[in-house]
């Protein structure tokens, strides 16, 4: 690693290997090129017909067929980043990105893990142990036990806490091994489907049972910290939409704070980093119910919505990760730690909101992204890409900025209209019907609101879409051969078709 020079601006790394694939290696790409960074990506053979790596300054192919073979070997990522004289790691989110083996294996190379250290990585893995430590941090947390062992012991738990409760494994992520538990007898099964994800998905079969929350909404606190004292929060996220537990839907800043509470969870996150000494960018996750917050968890990366908090702040996140990683103390105003407008995400992927969100591995056969004012696109797809079963099913993340949340609302409405993917089955269509949908527009779900609208949300995509689509195919343009020779155009039924 190159340590950097005093009075230098920034960027003591030359290059960077970016341990990742799809949309997130594009995004750090980018970054790299915009302050004269070399990029090295590596990739897998089911990604060698993908986009990301292309992208890059070199790449390099990943052997092998095993996720443990590519993206999660160590020794390989090390290898190459030392092999082409990278001096820093960005490990993008998934993967290797919170794995505190993989950083104590880059410091050991001489290579810097671009995110928090490894002691922090692995306080917060253990989201019963992280639980503890905000609690004697004065950080409210919601009541839990950790593995409780029998009957007796669970009876006990149900006695104190009460139903509605949810059980989770301990070293777990992404919402899966998760279940709310209502009555005495769906609890053993629920803690064995924790037990066994936890032990084939995460390594280790530990879980927690923790007091659930019926009405509360998910809300998060970007930070940034530079491991010389500051701590920088840069608002909040809401992230109320999901579907098993997993964020659809996200935006900056949220429709149920005002200003005071606002400035509360703001010094809850703050004080949550400090209690763990963070260090680089992060996420401190709340449940919000009734006024007040309750720590859930913190996540130790850049987060795949952080692009909502990049348009409201205009701050480059993954530029900030990098002046971090490399030394550099933050040098952000307070005036421009306060979000401006309203930014809305969607992330669109190939699953069938009608088969339970089933994901939708497939061919796009046709592909035009929206554009005009305040909208951004982050992705790796193209026309005839394949989106390969092996990985998650982001297709794309669709985010919007407006003035105010109307403005936004309105702004996402027209870019998923223009927004055309053929070939697979996506959520396009469902985010249409929930920018027409009341609850939503009005900024008053709670984390229950797919599970309680999904019917109703169906029954109007129906209505939209076989006019909408029998007009959208008609309209990509053929070749003498019978290929389309170009992207899909913007119709729907309020809309002109147009014909070159
Ligand atoms: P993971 O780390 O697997 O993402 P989290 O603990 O962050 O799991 O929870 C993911 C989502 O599950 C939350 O955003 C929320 O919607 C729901 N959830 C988790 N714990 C609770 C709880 N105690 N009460 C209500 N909802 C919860």
């Amino acid at each position: 690693m190159h340590e950097p020079e005093k009075g230098k601006r920034i960027m003591s790394f030359e290059k960077i290997l970016i341990a990742n694939r799809g949309e997130i290696a594009i995004r750090v790409m980018r970054t790299c090129r915009e302050i004269g960074i070399k990029s090295v990506a590596v990739f897998s053979t089911e990604d060698r017909k993908s986009l990301f790596y292309r992208l890059a300054n070199e790449s390099y192919l990943l052997k092998g067929t095993e996720i443990q073979d590519t993206y999660l070997n160590i020794e390989k990522m090390i290898y190459i980043a030392k092999k082409t004289g990278c001096g820093a790691i960005h490990p993008g989110y998934g993967f290797l990105s919170e794995n505190p083996t993989f950083v104590d294996a880059c410091e050991s190379a001489g290579v810097k893990f671009i995110g928090p250290k490894s002691a922090t990585m692995k306080k917060v893995g253990d989201k019963a142990r992280i639980k503890k430590i905000m609690e004697a941090a004065g950080i409210p947390v919601l009541p839990s036990f950790e593995n409780p062992d029998d009957t007796e012991e669970l009876a006990d738990i149900v006695r104190r806490i009460g139903f509605p409760l949810i059980i989770k494994p301990t070293f777990g992520g992404g919402g899966k091994g998760m279940k709310i538990v209502y009555s005495e007898p769906e609890l053993v099964p629920a803690i064995q489907f924790a037990q066994n994800m936890g032990r084939t998905a995460f390594g280790n079969p530990a879980f927690y049972v923790e007091k659930y929350l019926e009405n509360s909404r998910h809300i998060e606190v970007q930070i940034l910290a530079d491991g010389q004292g500051q701590i920088v929060d840069l608002g909040e996220r809401d992230c109320s939409i999901q579907r098993r537990h997993q964020k659809l839907i996200e935006e900056s800043p949220s429709p149920a704070l005002n200003r005071e509470l606002r400035r509360q969870v703001a010094d809850l996150a703050r004080r949550a980093a400090q209690a763990v000494e963070y260090e680089n960018a992060g996420t401190i996750e709340f449940l919000f119910e009734d006024g007040k917050f309750y720590f859930l968890e913190v996540n130790a990366r850049i987060q795949v919505e952080h692009p909502v908090t990049e348009l409201v702040t205009g701050i480059d996140l993954i530029k900030e990760q990098i002046k971090i990683a490399a030394g550099e103390p933050i040098k952000i105003s307070k005036k421009r730690t306060v979000p401006n407008g309203w930014a809305i995400e969607c992330r669109i992927n190939a699953e069938d909101p009608e088969s339970n969100f089933m994901p939708s591995p497939g061919q796009i056969t046709g592909y035009r992204s929206p554009g005009g004012i305040g909208v951004r696109v982050d992705s790796g797809v193209f026309m005839g890409f394949s989106i390969p079963p092996q990985y998650d099913s982001l297709i794309s993340k669709l985010t919007v900025w407006g003035r105010n949340r109307n403005e936004a609302t309105a702004r996402m409405r027209r870019a998923l209209d223009e927004y055309v993917i053929l070939g697979i089955k996506n959520t396009l269509p469902l985010y249409r019907a929930i920018f027409r949908e009341k609850e939503f527009l009005k900024g008053k779900h709670a984390t229950s609101y797919i599970d309680k609208h999904l019917q109703g949300l169906l029954q109007d995509v129906e209505q939209h879409t076989n006019k909408f689509q029998e007009r959208m195919l008609t309209s990509i343009f053929h070749n003498d051969r019978g290929m389309p020779v170009c992207d899909a155009y913007l119709v729907n039924e309020e809309f002109p078709v147009f014909y070159t």
